[in-house]
């Protein structure tokens, strides 16, 4: 067994990776850049589900990511996870076909989603107003929910501490060391140099500049998107909401989370997340159109994240490199974080592969560079 383990990256994925590996029994130092939780899992809409993921082994990993939540909070008494489901609807004939496409195929394979009428959404959102002509047919996701992804990533380190694990915070890795095609360490900015015989690469949109470190190359197509969280006060929503005018779930103190996807486009990596942003007055003034009583609250604060997305749009989870270095990687990372998280660890501290994470290897990009060379 591997005794002395790195991970790189204190968000959602690096987080339960670390835990795991810990409560397995390795020595584990968890490294991050800056604060846990606070890269892109902290500013993540942090939609909880498998509502419309293909193919069928990622929806079913999906799936999994979703019940592991409910496990880590009842393990670790944590408050960043919130069930409660999630309700979606359509504003287009072409738009409400491919849902009921998506519904019928999610029932097909056993996914808790169900059509509920405009009485039970009432029932279920007494403060949302809607268009009746509009929401004719509502989809309804039980098991869905929301977490807060900084909660999670600070309750994740406060774990892997408790498990005898080291975090160390606010140190930038610079260098993956080898010896003899083997890892031997990382080195951070400040010089300082942690010792291991496994590094495990869970930096989320950087995770392409570390894994080079390794001698990895893992090709990236990640996004940018754009949130605005509303000042607190009473309560306006109980659940994930997917109206076509905003996406909106509740957040800590009564606020509400908003995005709309046009105004991640208005983003850009230089771009300050600032509440003046064009984008937050839109995505607020949409919101309050769905709950009258967000009408008078203003924006609190703007949070721009980079989704991690491998470049064929599924996660890259494996050994890939140096000897020694392993990389988890993924969009919907704060659905699959934790059960990756149990996944790699077991992975790792058994030597044995999973099946379920088989479509996943991240070597499956260098045999794509390959056939295309030989063809060329
Ligand atoms: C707008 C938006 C909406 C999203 N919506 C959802 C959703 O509804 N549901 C869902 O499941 N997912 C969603 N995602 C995706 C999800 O948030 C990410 O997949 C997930 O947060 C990735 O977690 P992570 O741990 O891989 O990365 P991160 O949370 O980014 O953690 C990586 C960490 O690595 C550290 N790091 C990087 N480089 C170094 C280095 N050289 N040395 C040391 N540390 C380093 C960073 O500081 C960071 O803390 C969304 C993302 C965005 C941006």
């Amino acid at each position: 067994m591997a005794t002395e383990i790195v991970v790189i990256g204190a968000g959602a994925i690096g987080g339960s990776t670390a835990l795991r590996l810990a409560q397995g029994g390795a020595r584990v130092t968890l490294l991050d850049a800056g604060q846990p939780g606070y890269g892109t899992s902290g500013s993540s809409f942090a939609w909880t589900n498998s509502c419309g993921k293909t193919p069928r082994h990622y929806h079913d990993l999906n799936v999994e990511g979703m019940r592991e939540h409910g496990v880590l909070t009842q393990e670790l008494g944590g408050d960043w996870y919130h069930p409660g489901g999630n309700v979606e609807w359509k504003a287009t004939d072409e738009a409400r076909w491919a849902l009921r496409v998506k519904v019928e195929r999610l029932i097909e394979w056993g996914y808790n989603a169900r059509w509920i009428g405009q009485d039970e959404l009432r029932e279920l959102e007494p403060g949302l107003r809607f268009d009746p002509d509009e929401a004719r047919e509502i989809a309804f996701y039980p098991e869905e929910g929301w977490v807060n992804g900084r909660a999670l990533g600070r309750g994740l380190a406060a774990a892997v501490e408790r498990a005898s694990g080291t975090v160390l915070l606010g140190q930038r890795v610079t260098a993956i060391e080898t010896a003899g095609g083997t890892v031997s360490g990382v080195v951070t900015e400040g010089g300082q140099r942690v010792a291991a015989d496994v590094v495990v690469t869970c930096a989320g949109p950087r995770t392409d500049t570390v894994a080079r470190m390794a001698g990895a190359d893992i090709p990236m197509a990640n996004t940018l998107g754009l949130l605005a969280l509303t000042g607190g006060g009473e309560p306006v929503t109980h659940r994930v909401i997917h109206a076509p005018a905003c996406h909106v779930h509740p957040y800590d103190n009564g606020a509400a989370m908003l995005h709309i996807e046009q105004y991640d486009h208005s983003v850009t990596r230089d771009t300050v997340p600032d509440v003046s942003l064009e984008g937050c007055d839109a995505m607020l003034a949409a919101a309050a159109g769905l709950f009258p009583a967000l009408v008078g609250r203003s924006v609190a604060e703007a949070r721009i994240g980079e989704r991690p997305i491998p470049k064929d749009g599924l996660p890259a989870v494996g050994k890939i490199g140096a000897d020694g270095h392993y990389v988890v990687v993924t969009h919907s990372g704060i659905t699959l974080g934790p059960i990756l998280g149990r996944i790699v660890a077991s992975e790792i501290l058994t030597g044995t592969s999973d099946p379920r994470l088989e479509p996943f290897r991240p070597d499956r990009f260098q045999k794509v560079a390959a056939a295309v060379s030989i063809s060329a």
